[in-house]
This record gives structure tokens, C-alpha cells and sequence, in this order.
């Protein structure tokens, strides 16, 4: 007999889950305002942070996926450009990784266009780029726009993708503390204060964290936001961390302000040194500027005395000092735990990603949502995918590193370090005939590679056959199309400043 469907169904409670997001960085408040907007309602998401430990806060500068973060929570970019004081970002300037003098744009958006199967540099290649190497970004209108000072939306024609594609640079505190009031409109409970311990139960999963004043917070999945210290994934649950700094050997930073800088540039500056770099973020108030340096080579006098120097009277006050490991925790989720921002690992933000990387990681923590646990393959599966992307981020690094052309110790060091196998295959398979592979979800595209090998000097022996398609005449006008499109995009666009003026200036205050 079948049974009838009233009997069958059993009355279950509304399962309510409880989510413990552990700190209140920029990891902690765009995990919290992204999973308010995205999980069930019956979710209840509480944030513990301590203004006593604080944040760390620095730059910051982004790549374009930002943009789609920020639309999904509904954010308006003048909005959020006010309220962050920040400015537009068409790529990053590289400066002196080439010895003094050298420079080239890692700039956002496609290069020229292809046609059809290959694409465009081997056209360019052909036309014998790389007996001129910097002649590639005449053919980017992002970086022409960028090198004149020039920004708005570009719309781009459907014919030649105009290839404008944009990031910004801000205040991650003021971002941050725009996040939380986002958050917290839409139900996110907020905790001051300090955890002291945190409990486990039998099966070793976190049951709950303690605050110092007593105050107990149990639930069924812990956000490790707490930044460096990685008080979950690292203090409680040892997950152990996996060192890069073979390859990636800076260890320290120092950050100070500086005097805004006039006009504003849409990009960032990564400025080499005798033994590191230097960023230089624009910002509509002030200038981010720090010190990225190897301890082995530099001391904290020698760093302070290099970044006051090069800022002259600009710096606005002491800088501060930071120390770091490159690396990352071998799993970001292990049990009912998973880590984002600094608790996950540290890359330096040569070029911006670690913004990116929390946003990545929400969006897969998103598409994993376990309800209410995630079976051990798909565990697995996260895991596996935050490592291949963390993996394609370090390569990327590593290649500014190690296609240097300086001349101190430490560049020399940089170059001789044998490279990791997946890096040194691709630099071979490039060095060949200009071809890239890109595997997976990984983060930077195509033209990201392709300027920064050719920009540090890795330049093909060939190009693709196909592109021997077009005749002598054909090729010619093809390039001095794309050529002439990328300026024009760039010519007529407003000053960058004349677009912040325009549409997202900081209020002056009275
Ligand atoms: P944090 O900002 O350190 O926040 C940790 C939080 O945990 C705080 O709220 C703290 O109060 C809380 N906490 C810790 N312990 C406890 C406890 N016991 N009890 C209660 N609360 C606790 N990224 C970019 O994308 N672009 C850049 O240009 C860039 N530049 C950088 C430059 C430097 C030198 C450094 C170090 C980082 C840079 N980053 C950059 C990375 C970026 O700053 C971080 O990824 C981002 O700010 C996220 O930090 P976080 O939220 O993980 O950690």
C-alpha cells in the first residue's frame, strides 16, 4: 500500500545555522556582507573583532574582479569611491625590475584584438614587436589611457573591444567600515572583543570561541579572519603552513602616507630596489606608500632610511613596519573551518591580489555551502582549487623576480634560484613561439602574462603560423588599426582627475 503523503513527511524545524566569522579586517567584513546578501535567511552570522588588536589595513590596491564584488552587493562605485576616498586603476607600472631607467605597464584589458584562433601578440610578433618591445602597449587603450592620466568608463565598440577594464585603489579601513555598515543593515550581529580561547569538541571540530569577558559564541561554521595570527586554522586546528619564501623572499614591509599625488595616477607604482620594491597608491586624499624588502639583505634602518629618502618631504609621519612569511596554510578549510585574508596565507601585493583572493575564496565558500557539512570529497575539492589558484598567483610573482636584469646581490640571487617546475615550463613554452597556456580557473589572463614576460625581457624566438595568414600589406594595416584605435580610446577620455571631480570626489570637509 502507498503511503499517503501527510503520513510521509516528518515535521522538521527551520534549521537555523550558526556562522562565526573570527575578525573584522577586510576579510572579515566583506565575508560578512557578501554571505548577509547571499545564504538562507534562517542563517544567523555573527562577527566577533577586537579594536583592541586592530587591523592591518595597509595600501590598498586592487585588480578589476573587485568590481563584480562590489556590484553584487549592490554597491554604487561613486558611493563607494567616496566613502573609501579611493580612485580608478587601470593596471600597475613597473619601474626598474629591468635596472634604473627600465619600466612597463601591466595594464588591465585585452591587447589589440585577435583574429579568430590566435591571439593578437603573434600578430604583433610578426610585425617584428620584439625588436621594440614597448611598442605592444600602443596597441592597449588601458594603457595609453593610463600613461596620459586619463580615465571614464568606456563602453568600447563591438567591432575592436576597446579593452578598458579598471580596479581601483582605497582606504581597506574605510572599505572595511563601509562593508560592516552594509553587514550590518542586513542582520549581521556584531562582538567587540578579545577571544581568549577556543573550544573543540570530541570529533575535534571548533564548538565555540570565548571571549576574554566570558561571553561564549558556539556555531557550526568558523570564518577564520584573524589575519596573521590565523587563531583558528593555524593556533587551533595546526594546519600547517606551507613557506615560499625560497622563492618569494621578502619578509618585511614598511607602510607610511604620503602627500596626495597631483595629477592622480590611474595606476599603481611598483618600483624596484637595491633588495625589494616600493609601491606608491594613489588615493584622492593621500598616497599609500610602502617598502617591500628582503631582511637578508636589508636592515629596518637601511629600509626607513631608502623610503624616507625616495619620499623626501611627502612622507606624512613615521612608517610602520611589517613582517610577513610568504605562504599559505596546506588547507584552507579543514573540518568546520575556513580561512580567508592573512589567516589563509600572505602573497605580497605586487600585483594586488590579496583582496582577490578573499573574494575568490567567498565566492567558492559560496558555491560550496555546506549544508550543514560538506562531505570529505568535497572538502577535498575546495581545497584543491584554493591551491591551484594560490599556485598560479606565487608563479606569477616569482616571474618578476626572477627575469630581473640588476645588478645587486639580491637580483642576482633571484635569478639564479631554479624555478618552480610549473613556472619554468611556461616561461619555456613562451620563450618558443609566444604561446600560453592557462589552466583552469586560474586568476590572471593571457595579456596579464604576456605583458609582464615581455615587459622583464622574455621575448619569443617565434610566433604562431597562423598568423603568417595575413599578407605583408594586411598585417600592416591590421596593426596600425589596433594601434590607432588604442590612441583614440585614450584621447578622448577626460583627465582622471576630471572624472573624480566630476562624479565621486571625497566632500570636502568644512
Ligand atoms: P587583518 O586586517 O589583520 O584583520 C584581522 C582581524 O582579526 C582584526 O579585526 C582583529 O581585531 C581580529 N582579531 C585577531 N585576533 C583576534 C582575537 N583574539 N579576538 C578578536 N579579534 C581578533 N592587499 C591587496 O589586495 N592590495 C594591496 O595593495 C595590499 N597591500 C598590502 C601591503 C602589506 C604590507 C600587507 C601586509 C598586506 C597588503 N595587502 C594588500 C593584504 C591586505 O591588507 C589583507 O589581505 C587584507 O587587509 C585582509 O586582512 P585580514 O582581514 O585578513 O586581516
Amino acid at each position: 500500500m502507498e503511503a499517503s503523503p501527510s503520513t510521509d513527511r516528518i515535521a522538521r524545524p527551520a534549521v537555523r545555522q550558526r556562522v562565526v566569522i573570527v575578525g573584522g579586517g577586510t576579510a572579515g567584513w566583506m565575508a560578512a556582507a557578501a554571505l548577509a546578501r547571499f545564504v538562507p535567511a534562517s542563517t544567523r552570522i555573527t562577527l566577533i573583532e577586537s579594536d583592541a588588536i586592530g587591523t592591518v589595513g595597509v595600501g590598498e590596491a586592487t585588480i578589476p574582479g573587485i568590481r563584480l564584488f562590489n556590484q553584487m552587493l549592490g554597491l554604487d562605485e561613486a558611493e563607494f569611491l567616496r566613502a573609501t576616498h579611493g580612485s580608478f586603476k587601470l593596471g600597475i607600472r613597473f619601474e626598474g625590475w629591468s635596472g634604473e631607467g627600465s619600466g612597463y605597464l601591466h595594464a588591465f584589458g585585452s591587447i589589440g584584438r585577435g583574429l579568430g584562433l590566435v591571439p593578437f601578440h603573434h600578430y604583433w610578433l610578426r610585425g617584428g614587436g620584439a625588436a621594440n618591445p614597448a611598442s605592444l602597449w600602443g596597441h592597449m587603450a588601458s594603457a595609453q589611457a593610463a600613461m596620459a592620466g586619463r580615465f571614464a568608463p568606456e563602453p568600447g565598440r563591438p567591432d575592436l573591444p576597446s579593452g578598458l577594464a579598471w580596479a581601483y585603489h582605497f582606504d581597506a579601513s574605510l572599505y572595511a567600515a563601509l562593508l560592516r555598515r552594509h553587514a550590518e543593515a542586513m542582520g549581521v550581529v556584531r562582538i567587540e572583543g578579545k577571544i581568549a580561547s577556543v573550544a573543540r569538541d570530541t570529533a575535534g571540530r571548533i564548538d565555540h570561541v570565548a571571549l576574554e569577558g566570558g561571553h561564549r559564541e558556539p556555531g557550526d561554521l568558523f570564518i577564520d579572519c584573524s589575519g596573521f595570527r590565523a587563531l583558528l586554522i593555524g593556533e587551533t586546528l595546526a594546519e600547517p603552513f606551507d613557506d615560499w619564501s625560497e622563492h618569494l623572499p621578502c619578509d618585511r614591509a614598511l607602510a607610511v602616507a604620503g602627500e596626495r599625488a597631483s595629477p592622480l595616477p590611474p595606476y599603481t607604482r611598483a618600483i624596484a630596489h637595491g633588495a625589494g620594491w616600493r609601491w606608491r597608491i594613489p588615493l584622492q586624499h593621500r598616497t599609500g606608500n610602502g617598502l617591500v624588502y628582503d631582511s637578508r639583505h636589508l636592515s629596518e634602518d637601511e629600509a626607513t632610511d631608502r623610503l624616507l629618502t625616495a619620499l623626501g618631504r611627502q612622507a606624512l609621519g613615521d612608517p610602520r613596519a611589517l613582517r610577513f612569511t610568504t605562504g599559505r596554510r596546506r588547507r584552507a578549510w579543514v573540518g568546520n573551518c575556513v580561512a580567508l585574508g592573512l589567516a589563509a596565507g600572505f602573497l605580497e601585493p605586487l600585483e594586488s591580489t590579496s583582496i582577490h583572493l578573499i573574494q575568490s575564496g567567498i565566492a567558492r565558500l559560496l558555491d560550496y555551502w555546506p549544508a550543514p557539512m560538506l562531505q570529505p570529497v568535497e572538502l577535498d575539492a575546495y581545497n584543491a582549487e584554493t591551491a591551484a589558484e594560490w599556485q598560479a598567483v606565487r608563479d606569477f610573482l616569482i616571474l618578476h623576480y626572477h627575469a630581473n636584469a640588476r645588478n645587486e646581490p639580491f637580483w642576482a640571487e633571484r635569478r639564479a634560484v631554479p624555478l618552480p617546475e610549473s613556472l619554468a615550463a611556461r616561461i619555456a613554452l613562451f620563450r618558443a613561439n609566444g604561446r600560453f597556456r592557462r589552466e583552469g580557473e586560474e586568476l590572471f589572463a593571457e595579456a596579464a602574462w604576456v605583458q609582464v614576460m615581455i615587459g622583464q625581457g622574455i621575448l619569443p624566438a617565434g610566433h604562431h603560423a597562423l598568423a603568417d595568414a595575413l599578407s605583408a600589406h594586411e598585417l600592416d594595416d591590421f596593426l596600425s588599426l589596433t594601434r590607432r584605435h588604442a590612441a583614440q580610446v585614450a584621447a578622448r577620455l577626460p583627465t582622471h582627475d576630471a572624472f573624480i571631480a566630476a562624479h565621486c570626489a571625497v566632500p570636502v570637509q568644512k
